[in-house]
């Protein structure tokens, strides 16, 4: 019997290959656009037509080949950024395998011209199915262009596979945009069926981030940045209230590199807990750092799953990160940077998280304004003025606002914008109480109607936060001392808290086992009422002790907020809707209560006059 096994014939196994390497044409996107970088360019053209069927070019001005690196680069297994095993664990280019040009070249038409800067010819070669047909000297600019035509035109039951044409494009789309957030410094544009679609000038990180995801986004980034021995993190978050009910502008780059971890995003999700409604998910463009060596680089390039040493610590570093981010520009109620104690012991983490820092973030004058609002005794407009400002419209934006970055306090400009404040402040009606549930207040551009009991529980949560952090809340003696007889259980929860209480401004004394004497409570609580708000106040606390995710504190501060705020179906004067008005937007997170739920709704008059038919 003759022998039965044949060796495949190059292009044949280069087809099977590239299977992995090359699905769809933003395969080849993203293959190109790193290759480019990699180059060393600094400008980076994409052309595709036909939802990259039919082309896919990139041009960039970068190192560009020789004539004989331009025939090897497109053989399996060529590549110039490896040598030997030991490289690999030092990797800081996109590629290394030397597989995405062999893998392009065995599915599809490819036409290369390149020339390196300080040569004067450069090369043109033209390939089919892994075949080259031709290989001749020409005249072109310096680096590189290479297209790619009728992707698949050899293996038609992949091209049979290809989705609509508006399914390939936004696939495109987001790998052009991973690159292009990765490499600010760097100019791209992307340009479909002749219509320019991109054009991103070198620039900063936030700069680039903006262009791509939004001008509205300008004065509504956070910034994050931590640094550690271990690794380091950079980047964005957004505002709360910049959430989205979509999954979408979230990225997370590894030493540049674009991966998908649902781990790491629970970690950004958590710091967020409580700020945002429970499903909404804010914008984060987030790059973290670290030795090549810490990371798995085993893990298929084209895969946007990675591997790492330690995923708990990552997870503890990103969380931290961003909630100190949020803190230092008091978008967050807790100043809670605490990690877990285990990971908290790591030498690598200790870092970031020190007294001293701690100390510097809590000097900022930002941070001085919310610790202090609401305290009746400091008038302090330059945080009601934050979150007034952009309510209360345009008249009090300052004409400039767009090109002051986020991160920057507002107390310098206070005093100017303090006097238009005043200005709308005068200029606004009475608000009005709708059902004895809602307030609607008129605003620049439109209404708010505010949630009452949302509101004040965000009020009053804000409020026993600071208690808590720094100065108690004054007491109010009672004329008369309460006993207050209690079942053991709830004696035992008392006692643990009595000095949380004490900062709340309860003052309460054990009594024998059970039994406790009340001798004063918080200022704003009614007179007589002293045993009702403690068992309230109980009962609160082990109705939602089970949410294991708060410390006792945190609950206790919840149970107190709910307890105490004014509920549905209470009717209010018009000051003390003023009141909630003017506190709850000198909250730090005014938008949402501590539960997670919206605080008021805003109607724009742009929209309530399209609802009359009235917009022209
Ligand atoms: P890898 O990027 O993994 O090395 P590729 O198949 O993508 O493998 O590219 C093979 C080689 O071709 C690269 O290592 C590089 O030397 C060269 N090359 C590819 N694209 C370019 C380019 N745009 N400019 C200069 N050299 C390039
Ligand atoms: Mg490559």
């Amino acid at each position: 019997m003759a022998d039965i096994i044949n060796l495949l014939p190059d292009n044949i196994a280069n087809q099977i290959a590239a299977g992995e390497v090359i699905q769809r044409p933003a395969s080849a996107v993203k293959e190109l656009l790193e290759n480019a970088v990699d180059a060393g360019a600094t400008e980076i053209q994409l052309f595709i037509r036909d939802a990259g069927k039919e082309l896919v070019q990139v041009i960039d001005n970068g190192s560009g080949m020789s004539d004989t690196d331009a025939r090897m680069c497109f053989e399996r297994h060529a590549t110039s950024k490896i040598q030997s095993i030991d490289d690999l664990f030092h990797i800081r280019t996109m590629g290394f395998r030397g597989e995405a040009l062999a893998s392009i070249a065995a599915v599809a038409q490819v036409e290369m011209k390149t020339r390196r800067p300080h040569e004067d010819v450069g090369t043109f070669i033209e390939i089919d199915n892994s075949v080259i047909k031709r290989q001749e000297p020409c005249q072109t600019a310096p680096g590189t262009s290479i297209a790619m035509k009728n992707l698949f035109f050899n293996v038609p039951a992949r091209r049979n596979f290809l989705k609509s044409n508006a399914a390939e494009m936004r696939h495109i789309v987001d790998e052009f945009i991973r690159v292009a957030l990765a490499f600010p410094h760097l100019q791209f544009s992307l340009n479909s069926n002749g219509q320019q679609m991109f054009h991103l000038e070198k620039g900063s990180l936030k700069q680039r981030v903006v262009s791509i995801l939004g001008q509205h986004y300008n004065a509504k980034l956070v910034t994050v940045k931590e640094t550690t021995d271990y690794m380091n993190i950079h980047g964005f978050v957004g505002k709360p209230e910049t959430a989205k009910k979509t999954r979408g502008d979230q990225f997370f780059f590894v030493n540049n590199r674009f991966i998908k971890s649902s781990y790491l995003n629970h970690a950004v999700m958590t710091a967020f807990a409580e700020m945002i409604p429970s499903d909404s998910f804010p914008l984060y463009v987030l790059f973290i750092d670290l030795d090549p060596a810490h990371v798995d680089i085993n893990v298929h390039p084209t895969k946007q799953e990675i591997k790492f040493d330690d995923e708990r610590i990552l997870y503890a570093f990103v969380q931290s990160a961003i909630k100190h981010a949020l803190a230092q520009f008091s978008v967050t109620p807790a100043l809670d940077f605490e990690l877990d104690p285990g990971i908290q012991q790591l030498d690598a983490l200790t870092q970031p998280f020190t007294e001293q820092k701690k100390q510097q973030s809590s000097n900022t004058s930002i941070y001085k304004t919310f610790t202090h609002a609401n305290q009746a005794h400091v008038i302090d407009q330059s945080s009601n003025l934050r979150h007034w400002k952009e309510l209360y419209g345009p008249a009090l934006t300052p004409d400039n606002e767009n090109t002051v970055p986020s991160e920057q306090p507002v107390s310098s400009t206070a005093s100017v914008i303090d006097e238009r404040w005043q200005e709308a402040a005068t200029d606004q009606k009475v608000p009005v109480q709708v059902h004895q549930q809602f307030i609607l207040s008129q605003i620049k551009s439109g209404f708010i109607l505010i949630d009452q009991r949302a509101a004040h529980e965000r009020i009053l949560y804000e409020r026993y936060q600071r208690a808590l952090s720094e100065k108690p809340i004054a007491t109010q003696q009672s004329l008369f001392p309460q006993t207050l007889e209690l079942l053991p259980a709830d004696a035992i929860v008392i006692s643990e808290m009595l000095p949380d209480l004490q900062a709340l401004g309860y003052d309460l004394e054990p009594f024998g086992q059970q039994t406790f004497v009340v001798r004063g409570t918080p200022a704003d609580i009614q007179s007589g009422n002293e045993q009702a708000s403690i068992e309230g106040l109980l009962e609160q606390f082990k109705h939602y002790s089970s949410e294991l995710k708060h410390n006792r504190r945190e609950q206790l501060v919840r149970a107190m907020a709910r307890n105490n705020a004014i509920p549905a179906g209470k009717m209010l004067g018009t000051r003390e809707m003023q009141n909630i008005i003017d506190e709850l937007f000198a909250c730090t997170t005014p938008n949402v209560s501590p539960g997670g739920r919206f605080t008021f709704i805003s109607f724009k008059l742009n929209d309530l006059e399209r609802m009359f038919d009235r917009g022209a």
